[in-house]
């Protein structure tokens, strides 16, 4: 009597693909989320890269480069959509096997009798599918230098979700960007900091803030330069030492010998005067707190301090330490 519907289930044993149309937002980008707890940053992937250059076995989260099957990348609302289009889907061959029993079964009555039986089925209301929210447009828009996928997040992105390549150039962008933002809100954090503690607790975050900056961009510096070397055709035939790009004397003769061009071609001397200097700084920051040594005044030909003062890292000094490292950046690039 239900052979129909027996059919139809055993059909579902075997497994079905449930055709599911998933939304997208107005750039074709699909809401992705990561499945690790400790992170569950939300980002979105253009559909068709995710359906072409994601492997199945694995994808990467842009922020924390956890890796997990494609297939566990859901926001909640897609979860969410998906069980429901499931279901609606399950119904659906449900109550078709039902009513196609319940047809032959009332074709199968005798015409007639005296006795006239007859069945009928009332299908199950089918779920709602609601689409899940659109996501805001997209903040900032990344390209793989590795496997030109194209993905966003909100904030610095640091991993390509379909190969995991960590960008040097676009984390080196990203720091510049995140160091003159932090000197933008220089007084609205001060401020904040004066109004819940104390002067004093605002000037130490003024001063962290300033100094963490000079040493970040140094090092972001010294990461892309590093990188966009080993990507010459000849970068093979010019064996680097372990840090080598900390020096920066040394990392510009580097690139003398590679290309014919070093740091002094692509920046006037008072660029490479002053970014001399940044880099002396940054060393004295790291290694010993920022208190001027002889070797610094030495190096750097800064003669403003003497020996046992501290650095004086100003905003206008990062700002223009951005701007050398951002215009060098670009220089080598091009080389
Ligand atoms: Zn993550
Ligand atoms: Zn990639």
């Amino acid at each position: 009597m239900f052979d129909e519907l027996i059919r139809k289930l055993r059909q579902l044993e075997q497994g079905v693909k449930v055709p599911i149309q998933i939304p997208l937002d107005e750039n074709g980008c699909f809401d992705r989320k990561c499945p690790w707890d400790e992170c569950g940053v939300e980002f979105k992937v253009l559909f068709e890269d995710w359906e072409v250059k994601v492997r199945e076995e694995a994808a990467y989260c842009p922020i924390c480069r956890h890796e997990s099957p494609a297939t566990e990348w859901n926001t909640p609302s897609q979860a969410e959509y998906m069980e429901k289009a499931a279901m609606a889907h399950l119904m659906g061959v449900v109550d078709d096997g039902l009513r196609r029993d319940m047809e032959r079964f009332n074709r199968q009555q005798p015409r007639g009798g005296l006795v006239r039986m007859s069945m009928s089925y009332k299908p199950s209301p089918k779920p709602i599918l609601v689409p899940p929210d659109v996501a805001d447009a997209m903040r900032q828009e990344f390209v793989c230098e590795a496997c030109a996928c194209r993905y966003s997040s909100v904030g610095a992105a640091f991993f390509c979700p379909a190969c995991g390549h960590n960008s040097a150039l676009t984390t080196f962008a990203k720091a510049v960007e995140s160091v003159r933002t932090a000197i933008r809100s220089l007084p609205t954090i001060t401020g904040a900091i004066k109004a819940a503690a104390d002067a004093d607790a605002a000037a130490d975050a003024e001063r962290q803030i300033l100094e963490n900056g000079l040493v970040k961009l140094v090092a972001s510096f010294q990461r892309v330069a590093e990188a966009t070397f080993l990507a010459l055709p000849n970068a093979s035939s010019f064996p680097i030492r372990r840090n080598l790009f900390q020096n920066l004397q040394e990392s510009s003769d580097k690139w003398r010998e590679a290309t014919g061009k070093g740091y002094e071609d692509l920046l006037d001397a008072a660029e490479v005067s002053d970014l001399r200097k940044f880099f002396q700084q940054r060393h004295l920051l790291a290694h010993v707190e920022g208190i001027v040594d002889q070797q610094y005044i030495d190096r750097s030909g800064d003669h403003a301090y003497s020996v046992g003062k501290r650095l004086i890292i100003k905003d206008s000094a990062v700002l223009r330490l951005g701007d050398l490292v951002e215009k060098l950046a670009a220089g080598l690039r091009g080389l």
